[in-house]
């Protein structure tokens, strides 16, 4: 640590935690949940459109699952809000001079300028981003860049961690599929009507989260954010799946558990009012989802809806 100013001028950008020029780690580092799924790979994220502004690889885990760190280093950054892309994330300077990011924690347990080991719990994964604690589904986003940090060497610039990991005793993760996305913000602005369920478009004219047919299933979770004014005694939200017989026609309908949305302070000034509604979800056969909104007091106007959702067709 001593010779990290002298390192940290030098021209490939190592900073003062740095402590040599090598940066070979593969097979050493560690998965930071053992042997898990990957919801995503590093070269899936690569390939979306727009691709990553991060790429990384997602390890798929519930929520408050312990997260490891990947070698001995030190943490250099910590971030303890929800906002942007990454939510909750820990960085760690690897001893080895690679640069680790852990996006979208639940919460971090180590200080910045902490000294860990490989293999400590450094974290508890969640899903937060975007401002929210579920702006995702659940799961842990590694980030490796050989040397330098996210700044030096640009957010896109990272490697594959998984080809770094040390493949431990556990057989190597299948291939699975790149999880699909879809974001939509839709100014509705629009009174709904008091005391019945009316259905929430996500964008002008289009009623549905999910679809599955009986050929294509489709398995993933969804967040609803809703904004609306006027609100002085609340309002429920809640998914409704509807089946379909052949014709296209709903034969049946099944009201998911509503939640409730109590009326933001103050709304005598008619401030805003943010409802969220998340549900992970697996459909198979003709089933379309949508969602639904009922006020408890007249004049409701919902003014936005932003839809999100990560998703896996089969
Ligand atoms: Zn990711």
């Amino acid at each position: 640590m001593a010779a990290g100013t002298a390192i940290g001028a030098s021209a490939i950008g190592w900073d003062l935690f740095s402590r040599g020029l090598s940066a070979t780690a593969a097979g050493t580092y560690l998965r930071p949940c053992g042997d898990v799924r990957i919801s995503s790979s590093w070269q899936g994220h690569k390939n979306r459109n727009p691709p990553s502004g991060e790429p990384g690889t997602d390890y798929a885990v519930t929520t408050g699952t312990e997260i490891r760190a990947a070698a001995n280093g030190v943490i250099v950054d910590r971030k303890d809000s929800t906002t942007t892309a990454t939510g909750r994330y820990l960085a760690l300077r690897a001893d080895d001079g690679n640069y680790i990011r852990y996006l979208h924690l639940q919460s971090s347990l180590v200080p910045l300028g902490a000294r860990v080991s490989r293999g400590q719990v450094i974290a508890y994964s969640g899903a937060s981003g975007f401002g929210s604690e579920t702006g995702y589904g659940p799961h842990v986003h590694v980030s490796l860049w050989i040397g330098g940090t996210p700044v030096q060497l640009g957010f896109t610039n990272s490697v594959d961690f998984e080809n770094y990991v040390d493949p431990g005793p556990y057989p190597p993760p299948p291939e699975d599929p790149v999880p699909l996305h879809k974001s939509t913000t839709y100014s509705w602005n629009t009174v709904v009507r008091e005391g019945v369920w009316s259905r929430i478009p996500v964008t002008a004219g289009e009623f549905f989260l999910a679809e599955s047919s009986s050929a294509i299933k489709e398995t993933g979770d969804i967040a609803l954010y809703i904004g609306a004014v006027g609100v002085t005694k609340g309002f429920q939200l809640r998914a409704v799946a509807e089946s379909l017989n052949s014709s296209g026609v709903v034969v049946a309908t099944s009201p998911q558990p509503a939640i409730e949305v109590p009326a933001t302070a103050a709304t005598a000034d008619n401030s805003w009012t943010y409802g969220q509604y998340s549900l992970p979800y697996f459909l198979s056969g003709p089933i379309r989802l949508t969602a639904q909104i009922r006020t408890l007091n007249a004049g409701v106007r919902v003014t936005q809806v932003v839809f999100k959702k990560n998703y896996w067709q089969s």
